[in-house]
C-alpha cells in the first residue's frame, strides 16, 4: 500500500450558521463588551455562563479570555501566590505549568501512566508537597477520579481541573470539571468548541467564584452575571480582589453558544472517528493503545498510541514515513520542543527532579489531531497507513 492521505490535520469545522448569525447581530448592534447592554438586554457573555452552568450542573460559571486565564484565575481564587508549590501533570501542555508560573507558583510534576493518566502512586508520594493540584486531563484521558478525589480530600489538597480536552466528557457519570473546586475549559480553535480564543470556569464554591469574577474584571457590575453567587458574597471580596482583566466579549460568546448546544452531537462524531482508528490499530505488534475504562466517557478530539521502549531512531523513522504519506504525528519523546509539543524537562523555569518512569512513557507517546473535517473513510485510511509503517519499521531489524 503506497496511498497518501491528503486531508489537513489542522482544519476544523466551520462555525455553525447560528453562531455566524449571532455574531453578526452583535457586530451590528456594536455592544461587544459584556457590560455594555441596552435596557434589559442580557449580554451573550452572561447567557453563555448561565447555559454552560446548566449544561455541566455547576452552580456558577464565568466566561473568560482563555483557558490559561481560567486556570490562573482558579489558582488565584484558591490563594496560590508567589513561592507556592502546585502539583500538576508531567504529561500536559505548556499553558498548564505556565499558569502556575504566572501566579508566581512552582510546579511539582506528577508522573504519567501507560494509559496516559496521572500516576496515582506517584501522586500519593507527593501530596504533602502542595495545597493545590492542577489536574490536567491531558488529551482527554481521565484518571480514576473517585480514587484521586479521595486521596486529595484526605490530604487536604484542593483540586483544580484543566478540562481543555474534556469538555463534554465524564467519569462515572459526573462531568469532567465537576470533581474539583474549579473546572477550567478552553474555547481556543483546537478544543471542543471554537471561538479562536476563550475560556470558561465553573465552580460550586461561592466565595471562590466571587473572587474569580472580581479578578476577571467585573468592576462593580457583578450583578449583571447570571451564573454568579448572590451579591452579598461580594460584600468584602469586592474590596479585597484586584482587577486582572480577562473577560470574554459578547462576540465570542455569541459564536460559542450554538456550538455548546451541539456538543453532544460533536462528541459522538469524534468518538465514531476514534473507534475507526482504534479498530484499525488493534493487534499491531509493538503498538499499544491506552486502555480506556468503562467509567470514562471521553470526547476523542485527538488520538494517541504508544511505541513503548522503542529505539528513538525507529520512532523517528515511523514519524517520517507517516509524514511522507500525509499523516502528521507528534511525538512527546523528542529532544527539542516543537510546534505545540513540549515536555516537563523543556520547561526550564520549573526545574523538576528526574522522572525516569515517566520519561520512558513520554518517549513512546505518539499524538495525532482528529479534526471533525475527517470522514470515517479518512480515519480508516490513516489507520491503514500507521499500521503499515509501524509494522514495516518494527519488523526491520
Ligand atoms: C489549550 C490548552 C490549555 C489552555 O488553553 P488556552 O485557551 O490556549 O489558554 C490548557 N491545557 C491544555 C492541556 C491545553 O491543551
Amino acid at each position: 500500500m503506497t496511498d497518501k492521505f491528503t486531508g489537513s490535520f489542522t482544519q476544523q469545522d466551520p462555525i455553525p450558521q447560528a453562531g455566524i448569525d449571532a455574531a453578526l447581530a452583535v457586530m451590528q448592534h456594536g455592544r461587544l463588551h459584556r457590560y455594555n447592554t441596552s435596557g434589559d438586554e442580557i449580554a451573550e457573555a452572561a447567557l453563555i455562563e448561565q447555559e454552560f452552568a446548566a449544561q455541566t450542573g455547576a452552580k456558577y460559571c464565568l466566561a473568560v479570555a482563555s483557558g490559561g486565564y481560567a486556570m490562573t484565575t482558579a489558582l488565584r481564587a484558591c490563594g496560590v501566590g508567589h513561592g507556592d508549590t502546585v502539583l500538576t501533570n508531567a504529561f500536559t501542555l505548556a499553558p498548564v505549568p505556565g499558569a502556575i508560573a504566572a501566579v508566581g507558583g512552582k510546579p511539582i510534576f506528577v508522573g504519567v501512566t501507560e494509559d496516559l493518566v496521572i500516576d496515582l502512586g506517584d501522586l500519593a508520594g507527593k501530596l504533602h508537597q502542595a495545597r493545590v493540584l492542577l489536574l490536567s486531563h491531558m488529551r482527554g484521558h481521565i484518571c480514576d477520579m473517585t480514587a484521586l478525589m479521595d486521596m486529595c480530600n484526605a490530604a487536604g489538597v484542593t483540586v483544580i481541573e484543566d478540562c481543555a480536552h474534556t469538555m463534554g466528557a465524564a467519569w462515572d457519570g459526573v462531568p469532567s470539571g465537576r470533581w474539583g473546586k474549579f473546572g477550567c475549559y478552553s474555547t481556543q480553535t483546537y478544543k471542543h468548541v471554537n471561538s479562536g480564543e476563550g475560556g470558561l470556569l465553573i465552580s460550586d464554591d461561592a466565595d471562590g467564584m466571587a473572587r474569580a469574577i472580581m479578578f476577571s474584571g467585573s468592576y462593580m457590575l457583578f450583578e449583571k452575571h447570571r451564573a454568579a453567587p448572590p451579591p452579598e458574597t461580594f460584600a468584602q471580596i469586592k474590596y479585597e480582589t484586584p482587577n486582572i482583566s480577562g473577560r470574554m466579549d459578547n462576540l465570542r460568546a455569541a459564536i460559542l453558544r450554538p456550538q455548546l448546544r451541539d456538543l453532544a452531537t460533536q462528541a459522538k462524531r469524534w468518538n465514531d472517528r476514534y473507534a475507526v482508528l482504534a479498530d484499525g490499530l488493534t493487534d499491531v505488534t509493538g503498538l499499544k493503545l491506552p486502555y480506556r475504562p468503562a467509567q470514562e466517557s471521553f470526547v476523542a478530539s485527538s488520538f494517541q498510541f504508544l511505541l513503548l521502549d522503542w529505539d528513538q531512531a525507529k520512532v523517528q523513522d515511523v514519524l517520517q514515513r507517516c509524514a511522507a504519506r500525509g499523516v502528521e504525528l507528534k511525538w512527546f519523546g523528542g529532544a527539542e520542543p516543537t510546534g505545540f509539543t513540549s515536555r516537563y524537562d523543556s520547561w526550564r523555569y520549573a526545574q523538576s527532579a528526574p522522572m525516569p518512569a515517566s520519561d520512558r512513557i513520554l518517549a513512546g507517546i505518539i499524538d495525532m489531531r482528529l479534526p471533525l473535517t475527517f470522514s470515517l473513510a479518512d480515519c480508516a485510511q490513516i489507520a491503514g497507513i500507521i499500521r503499515a509503517e509501524v509494522s514495516a519499521v518494527f519488523q526491520a531489524a
